[in-house]
Order: C-alpha cells, then sequence, then structure tokens
C-alpha cells in the first residue's frame, strides 16, 4: 500500500476477502495427491494404533455389549405393540475393519471406494468383542436383528457369508440393510418399524441412532447431544471409533487438499 493512500473501509476489505475467497477454488479430491494421502495416512496412526491394538478398545467394546444387555432386558421388561428389534451398524460396530486401516497407514494411502471393496470382499473382517454374543442373546429373548449399514448393495454377497461365518444371527437379505442411494438411514429404520419396535441401536456413530445428530453447527453436535441425553441413555449403545467419522468430516471437511491446513487451524484456534 503506498504510503499516502486513503485508508481501506471496512467494506472494502470485506470485498477484498470474498474476492479472494472466490480465486481459491476448492481442489477436487483426486488420487493424484500422494504427497497429501501420505501425511493424512501419518496423521490417522495413532488411532488406528488405538482401535486395532490396545485392551482398551478391546474392553470399550465389552463394556458396551454389556451395557447394551442391560438396556435390552430393561426394553423387554415392558410390553410392545409389535414384535421388538435391535438396530444394529455393521462397520466398527459388529465387523472390525481396522486392517483396512492398518493396511492404508503402511502404504500411506486414505480410504478409497475401491480399496475399501477390495477389503470387504475379502469377507474376512473379525466380529468385534461383545458383538456376537450380545445379538445371539437378543436372538434368544426373541428380538428380530437388523444390521443397518452404509456399505453399497454391490457389497452384500461378501457381507452376508462375513456375518454368517462368523457366528451372527439373522445375517440374511431380509435383515441387513445396506446403502442404496443415500447414507441417510432413516427410511431404512422406518422399513423395520413397520414390522416391529425398535428397542435398541448400537453403533460407532451418532447418526446410526438418528440423521438429526448429523449437524455439528453448534458446539460440534454437543448441545444436541445433551438435548437427547435420556432418549439416548435408554435406546442407544455408542462404540468406539477414533478413525473416522462424522465428527472428523465436521471439522476437516472431505477434500483432502483442505485437511491438513483445516486440522491444524481448529487445533491453533483452541491452543492456549
Ligand atoms: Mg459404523
Amino acid at each position: 500500500m503506498p504510503r499516502n493512500a486513503p485508508p481501506l473501509s471496512f467494506l472494502a476489505l470485506i470485498a477484498l476477502s470474498v474476492a479472494a475467497c472466490r480465486t481459491s477454488a476448492p481442489v477436487a479430491q483426486s488420487p493424484t495427491t500422494p504427497n497429501v494421502q501420505a501425511q493424512l495416512a501419518q496423521q490417522n496412526v495413532d488411532a488406528v494404533i488405538y482401535q486395532h491394538f490396545s485392551a482398551e478398545v478391546h474392553r470399550l467394546y465389552q463394556q458396551g455389549y454389556e451395557l447394551a444387555r442391560l438396556r435390552l432386558d430393561a426394553a423387554l421388561a415392558k410390553p410392545w405393540p409389535k414384535p421388538p428389534a435391535v438396530v444394529v451398524d455393521i462397520d466398527e460396530t459388529v465387523l472390525d475393519n481396522s486392517p483396512y486401516q492398518v493396511t492404508n497407514a503402511t502404504l500411506g494411502r486414505t480410504y478409497t471406494p475401491a480399496t475399501w471393496k477390495e477389503w470387504t470382499a475379502k469377507g474376512t473382517a473379525k466380529a468385534l468383542p461383545g458383538a456376537v454374543e450380545f445379538l445371539n442373546y437378543a436372538k434368544q429373548r426373541g428380538c428380530a436383528v437388523y444390521y443397518i449399514s452404509n456399505r453399497e448393495t454391490d457389497e452384500l454377497g461378501p457381507t452376508l457369508r462375513n456375518l454368517a461365518e462368523t457366528g451372527f444371527p439373522m445375517a440374511d437379505t431380509a435383515h441387513v440393510l445396506l446403502m442404496a442411494g443415500t447414507s441417510d438411514k432413516t427410511l431404512r429404520r422406518d422399513r423395520v418399524n413397520q414390522t416391529h419396535h425398535i428397542i435398541l441401536q448400537v453403533g460407532d456413530q451418532l447418526t446410526d441412532f438418528d440423521q438429526g445428530l448429523k449437524n455439528r453447527g453448534e458446539g460440534q453436535g454437543k448441545p444436541l447431544t445433551d438435548a437427547l441425553r435420556d432418549t439416548l441413555e435408554g435406546h442407544f449403545i455408542l462404540l468406539p471409533n477414533p478413525m473416522y467419522g462424522a465428527w472428523l468430516d465436521a471439522i476437516t471437511g472431505r477434500d483432502l487438499q483442505e485437511i491438513p491446513a483445516r486440522k491444524a487451524a481448529i487445533l491453533k484456534q483452541d491452543s492456549y
């Protein structure tokens, strides 16, 4: 700025900032960003180690399913107008995909639909601690079990095989409802509610309970979660997943090129 130039007005500054924003169009997510992929894979390593190796996570799953059994017993003590059902998510809820994340970390790559489907096609994911026992208990108590997952419909065959071979009940096309079009699970829950009463849900994302909990606009979604606390306490079991999820997308977005800077910015914002 020349020494004698008049000061820019506040509005002019805003106009300049808007213009600057317009010129920095987002860079499309692309497999041609190996450096960023390697950086993000590295940033995820501790989360993957925690999920895949730690006795803490092993115990958290057991604990979650122990609580699920208590909640189920309490719900079944009441009469229900329709047959009771339990709804569970699949990934990081009943099946452990941390080997896929371990492989990504090792190869310095991030999630892509293609590599993900290579993994699910194997059908070799192990059951998470407590899951098989809980769902067979629910079946024994007269509950239907539904699996509502955002795996895509072309993953159905190996998913059914994987669930059945690991000992999960009702692993068939009537009870495994995969994603066809939308990741919002509301319509699939509604389908279950037409014939059953969902008494308990289990998942690793808050949206496995209700799509409204995807809203992280205020306080990262914590006030909304607090508002639903009584309902969540009785009807939803949340399991750990530090590797990925709506909680992370809300902060970083999904454009790989932008994610490192966004992570750095939010950490700086809350550092002291
Ligand atoms: Mg999941």
